[in-house]
């Protein structure tokens, strides 16, 4: 069954306004329905693409709570949090370290608009000492109770709500796919519409498919590959 065109106008719909200079870094976040919200929550404000270093190695498990939002934001997996740092450093994000400590900065005065990533510990340890030392600037939600954190996934929806707050005050928030570039659009449009052609492209090394304008592949591929997505 091929793509429907209503189908593919509401995928192009949600990526016209993702953004690849907004991110989270999770280190060692392994419970399923925080990963899970956390997506949910990535998926919600528009974030392309998330990251997490995870003690285990093991693949991230999602639940229910995610309502298949895994699919739309991919989790890009580091070995160490070293690598995760410098690969965000090196696309130029400034790495905004959550941290309950004193000389953190309460995040309201933090400008977000700018190549943003929050970083944001485990559920029992918070982040690791080794973490905060490689960040930018450490950053804490102001609490008012008895608790002394919030979870994690709660956490994670304050700090970037804070960021599109920001970005729509400062007329930044993308509505047309310029949140991407061409190429990162076009790689993602193709990876959404048709996720099985797609990795059946990468297994065979080759380039994907152009679509035409109703997202319809323009090349006739082998018969044994699904187009349904
Ligand atoms: N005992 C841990 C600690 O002292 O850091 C608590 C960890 S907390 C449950 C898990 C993560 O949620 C933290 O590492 C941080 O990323 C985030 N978090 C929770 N409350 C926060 C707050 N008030 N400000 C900023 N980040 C917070």
């Amino acid at each position: 069954m091929p793509l429907l065109p209503r189908r593919f106008e509401r995928l192009q719909k949600v990526l016209n306004r993702r953004m690849s200079n907004l991110t989270i870094l999770l280190e060692n976040v392994e419970k399923p329905h925080n990963l899970s919200a956390i997506l949910r929550t990535c998926d919600a404000v528009g974030v392309l693409e998330a990251h997490a270093v995870s003690k285990t190695n093991n693949t991230p498990t999602f639940n229910s709570t995610a309502q298949g939002s895994q699919k739309w934001v991919k989790l890009q997996s580091h070995k160490k949090m070293n690598e995760a740092v410098s690969y965000l450093k090196g696309n130029g994000f400034k790495l905004y370290g959550t941290n309950l400590g004193i000389n953190a900065i309460d995040y309201r005065k933090c400008d977000f608009t700018g190549p943003t990533a929050f970083i944001l510990g485990a559920e029992k340890w918070g982040l690791s000492e080794e973490a905060t030392n490689m960040m930018d600037k450490a950053i804490f939600i102001p609490m008012q109770g008895m608790v002394q954190s919030l979870n994690v996934s709660v956490a994670t929806s304050i700090l970037l709500f804070e960021a599109i707050r920001q970005r729509k005050v400062e007329g930044l928030l993308p509505e047309d796919g310029e949140g991407l570039d061409a190429n990162l659009y076009k790689k993602t449009i193709f990876e959404w519409a048709y996720p099985q052609v797609a990795n059946w492209c990468i297994k065979q090394g080759r380039k994907y498919p152009e679509l035409n304008s109703k997202g319809e592949i323009t090349e006739v591929l082998p018969r044994t590959i699904k187009l349904r997505y």
